[in-house]
């Protein structure tokens, strides 16, 4: 592959590998036209099942070799020739989501090294509700496993791409077609997130979310600095005014499934390219991996891929805030004023505050078309890395009656969040003296707390509202299923909320 070949156009036909029902449990002749499969098991498989399995002695001869516990794999080659690469998962129905994505991640990894191009997943012994989660599981973690992140080496040797699932479960477990959707938006955000700052600039964005309009069939909608202007954006164009290009913008993308019914959500993302911190430079280390910076846009489009191809009743638009923030001549400066959509004075305080700044507009915009409820999705805070590392990310929300459900969703997908208050008291922290509120306070503690203070003057309080602050957007290592350093958190979780009905309350909650 040379330079100029490599990825310009968004993966959007190979983001996931098909999966296929091929009946019940599989007898040997099935497992041996397969060069890989991932076998889920208890802890404590009864007699039976040693005897249901293929190869059942020589894998219960593995299994004996030492104490195995909930979370642990094995691998080993079974057929007559050895021709199946098979890993063992063992007791992946006993643990909580986010454990069990995280023990099939690694078990998925380590028959992935192998490049099969197709591969068979079954599991024996599990009661049947545990063993649809534990497989639809399986198939998430695979799919985020075999997914290829864009990478730039000039003599990189070809990859095998996975090319098909096969499932022996009888059916199609239950939540197989949302793992999949959830999955697809997950490597699209991923990949957007992980594009070098050169190949993603506020043009290149632009471009690439055009291109998903299109072949999607949404509506695109760009509003560019010139309409922003005349629409009083204010603390956007404050941010934009650095990029040299003058091509910063705000993009809205419109999924309508049922044409004359009202905009029931609003997805809206922070998408600042490159996060130079501006006039206010962050130093090397905390700028190093600031391409990802727009990863909540990348989230909040990953969100709508997902409900499209999960064919979605629900109306959407996506707003995401495209620009860099780079330092220069006319970049914006700390005690400058603005005057934001809404009307709200802001004085600059640091202007690597930006994310608060593109989305104070993006929200008002957004909440002008009165949707039923706005999410939004940013990685907006160091305070919020610090109060929860990388683990969990930060919810705030202006309906906190709804904590179960915004907290439940967070533990049923394995995409953990943590409601943190919001009290309006919070806002004398932000008083100014010269203009309605201060983009920040002059000491950082609990700036995640006061971001999300300052985000809510821009979103009237009659729209129920979820500010999700993506600490655990990047983790090194990865976290949960996802391998990667960038983790695409948020989409697994918007899927699950949605489900729950939230903004809706349970009547008995
Ligand atoms: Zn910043």
């Amino acid at each position: 592959m040379r330079f100029s070949d490599l990825p310009t156009r968004l993966p959007l036909d190979f983001l996931i590998a098909p999966v296929r029902a091929v009946g019940a449990r599989p007898r040997a002749p099935t497992l041996a036209r397969h060069a890989a499969a991932l076998l889920l098991l208890p802890a404590k498989p009864s007699v039976a099942d040693w005897l249901a399995l293929p190869h059942g002695g020589l894998i219960q001869d593995v299994f004996r070799l030492k104490p195995r516990k909930p979370g642990d794999f094995f691998v080993l080659r079974v057929g007559a020739r050895a021709e199946t690469l098979l890993t063992v998962a063992v007791g992946a129905s006993q643990m909580s989501a986010f454990e069990q994505l995280q023990a099939l991640g690694k078990a998925a990894r380590a028959l992935l090294e192998t490049e099969p191009r197709t591969l068979l997943l079954w599991q024996q012994g599990m009661p049947k509700e545990p063993a649809a989660g534990a497989l639809v599981a399986a198939v998430a973690a695979l799919q985020a496993g075999a997914f290829a992140l864009p990478a730039f080496k000039s003599a990189a040797p070809a990859r095998t791409r996975l090319a098909r699932i096969d499932i022996a479960a009888g059916a199609r477990p239950d939540g197989l077609e949302r793992a999949m959707a959830s999955a697809a938006g997950n490597n699209l955000a991923r990949w957007l997130t992980a594009l070098p700052p050169n190949r993603l600039d506020a043009g290149a964005y632009r471009g690439h979310l055009r291109d998903f309009a299109r072949r999607l069939g949404m509506r695109f909608q760009f509003y560019g600095e010139r309409e922003l202007k005349r629409l009083g954006a204010g603390a956007f164009l404050a941010v934009a005014r650095g990029n040299a290009a003058r091509d910063a913008g705000i993009v809205r993308l419109s999924y309508r499934p049922r044409r004359a019914a009202a905009l029931d959500l609003c997805l809206v993302g922070k998408g600042i390219c490159f996060d130079t911190g501006g006039t206010n430079l962050k130093p090397h280390k905390s700028m190093l991996d600031m391409h990802t910076d727009m990863e909540g846009s990348a989230v909040a489009l990953g969100s709508l891929y997902a409900l499209h191809a999960l064919r979605s009743r629900t109306n959407v638009d996506c707003w995401l805030a495209i620009s860099e923030n780079r330092i220069g001549p006319t970049a914006y400066q700390p005690q400058e004023i603005v005057r934001a959509h809404n009307g709200t004075t802001i004085q600059v305080i640091h202007t690597d505050a930006e994310g608060r700044m593109v989305l104070a507009d993006t929200l008002s915009l957004a909440a002008a078309t009165a949707p039923r409820a706005i999410i939004d999705y940013a990685t907006l805070t160091g305070a919020c890395v610090h109060a929860l590392t990388e683990r969990y990310s930060g919810a705030f929300t202006n309906r906190l009656e709804t904590r179960a459900a915004i907290e439940g969703a967070g533990a049923a997908s394995g995409e953990r969040v943590w409601c943190f208050p919001m009290d309006a008291d919070f806002d004398s922290d932000l008083e100014s003296t010269v203009a309605d509120i201060m983009q920040c306070a002059l000491e950082g503690k609990g700036d995640h707390i006061l971001a999300a203070r300052f985000l809510n003057r821009f979103v009237p309080k009659e729209i129920p509202w979820l500010h999700l602050d993506l600490a655990a957007g990047t983790r090194h290592g990865g976290l949960a299923h996802i391998g990667t350093d960038i983790t695409g958190f948020g989409v697994r979780y918007t899927l699950d909320l949605l489900d729950r009905g939230w903004p809706r309350t349970a009547p008995h909650a």
